[in-house]
C-alpha cells in the first residue's frame, strides 16, 4: 500500500468516526408526553384486550413523536404527529372515533400551540377533516387567525387542501351505543362519564422548544354547538418555552373557568412552583369548582408532570434518558417519569 493510500484510508476512518460518534454524543435532551383523555374507569371494567389496545395505541403515538424529535425535528412536528396518530385510532375520542352529538353527529375540536413563538391554531366544530389536528396547524401558519369554527374551518380546510372525508368517516358502533344510552337517560345535561378519549401531547425538542397540541370529539350529547376548552388557548392547550407546555382533558366548560393550561404555567412562572405541583394544583382548583378530568404538562427541561382527579388518564411518556414508551392509566397506578 502506497504512502498516499494509507493517508487517503486513515483519512476515511477519521470521516467515519466524525460521522459515527458525534451523532449519538451529540443527542440533545428530548421529551415527550401524552394524553388519551381521563373518566370514571372501574378497573374491573377494563378487560385485558381493551387495556392491551389502549395501551398499544398510546405506545404508537408515543414512537411517531420520538421518531420526530430524536431525528432533531421540531416539538411542534411531534406533538402534531402524535395527535394525528390518535385521531387515526377509532379507541380514542378524536378525529374517527370521536362521540356524537345530541342530534348524532360528529363535531370536531381542535388546537396547537407553539412555545417558541407563542402563535397557535385551533378549531372548533369541525366535520369533514380527517385529522383536526392539522386543521389547527394550518390556521396557525396559514391564515392570519388563531381560531376557525364549522362551515368557515371545513371551508378553509378544503383550500388549504388536506383530507377530507364523509362525515361517516368518524363514525364507530361504540361511540354510536354509548350515544344511544346518553339518550336513554337522559338526566345529565352532558355524559358525565365522559368515558375517556379527548387525545393530547405535550414536548420539548432538542432545540429547547416546547409545544402542545389537543384534540376532541367533545361530550357525548353535546349542544347548540357547544365548544369545550381542546380548542381554547390556555384552557385546553399551551405552551411557551422555558416555562411549560400543557395539554387536558376533562369537562371542559370547568377548565375554561379555570383558565387550566396556562394557570399551570403561571404557577411555574410566577410562584415558582415545580411542574408537578403546578399541575396538582391546577387540578385542585378545577375540582374546587366541581370539575374533573386530567392535564398532562412539560417543564422547559422536559420534565413530564400528570395531574388527575379522575379515576383513570391514558397517559404515557418517552425521552432521550428512557427512549421506550412506559404507559398508565389508573390514578393508583404510578404515572411514567
Ligand atoms: N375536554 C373535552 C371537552 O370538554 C372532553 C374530554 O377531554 O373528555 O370537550
Amino acid at each position: 500500500m502506497t504512502l498516499c493510500k494509507i493517508r487517503s484510508l486513515s483519512l476515511s476512518i477519521l470521516a467515519l468516526c466524525a460521522v459515527g460518534a458525534p451523532a449519538a454524543a451529540t443527542e440533545r435532551p428530548w421529551s415527550l408526553a401524552v394524553h388519551g383523555g381521563s373518566g370514571v374507569l372501574e378497573r374491573s371494567e377494563l378487560t385485558p384486550e381493551k387495556e392491551k389496545a389502549y395501551r398499544a395505541g398510546l405506545d404508537a403515538a408515543l414512537e411517531a413523536g420520538a421518531k420526530v424529535l430524536k431525528a432533531g425535528g421540531s416539538s411542534l412536528d411531534a406533538v402534531e404527529a402524535v395527535v394525528r396518530t390518535l385521531e387515526d385510532n377509532p379507541l380514542f375520542n378524536a378525529g374517527k372515533g370521536a362521540v356524537f352529538t345530541a342530534e348524532g353527529r360528529n363535531e370536531l375540536d381542535a388546537s396547537i400551540m407553539d412555545g417558541a413563538t407563542l402563535k397557535a391554531g385551533a378549531v372548533a366544530g369541525v366535520t369533514r377533516t380527517r385529522n383536526p389536528i392539522s386543521l389547527a396547524r394550518a390556521v396557525m401558519e396559514k391564515s392570519p387567525h388563531v381560531m376557525l369554527a364549522r362551515e368557515g374551518a371545513d371551508l378553509f380546510s378544503k383550500e388549504q387542501g388536506l383530507e377530507q372525508v364523509e362525515p361517516g368517516y368518524f363514525r364507530t358502533e361504540e361511540r354510536w351505543k354509548q350515544l344511544e344510552t346518553w339518550r336513554k337517560d337522559h338526566q345529565a345535561m352532558l355524559d358525565p362519564t365522559h368515558l375517556f378519549g379527548t387525545v393530547g401531547a405535550v414536548a420539548l425538542d432538542q432545540a429547547g422548544h416546547l409545544a402542545a397540541a389537543t384534540s376532541t370529539g367533545g361530550m357525548t350529547g353535546k349542544r347548540w354547538a357547544r365548544v369545550g376548552d381542546t380548542p381554547i388557548i390556555g384552557a385546553g392547550t399551551y405552551a411557551r418555552d422555558g416555562v411549560c407546555a400543557v395539554s387536558a382533558t376533562g369537562s371542559g366548560e370547568y377548565f375554561i373557568r379555570e383558565t387550566a393550561a396556562r394557570q399551570v404555567c403561571d404557577r411555574i412562572a410566577w410562584k415558582g412552583e415545580d411542574v408537578q405541583t403546578a399541575a396538582d394544583q391546577t387540578m385542585a382548583s378545577i375540582t374546587k369548582i366541581g370539575g374533573d378530568g386530567g392535564l398532562i404538562a412539560m417543564d422547559g427541561q422536559g420534565r413530564p408532570a400528570f395531574g388527575m382527579n379522575d379515576l383513570g388518564m391514558y397517559r404515557g411518556a418517552i425521552s432521550s434518558t428512557t427512549p421506550t414508551p412506559r404507559t398508565a392509566i389508573f390514578s393508583n397506578e404510578s404515572s411514567p417519569r
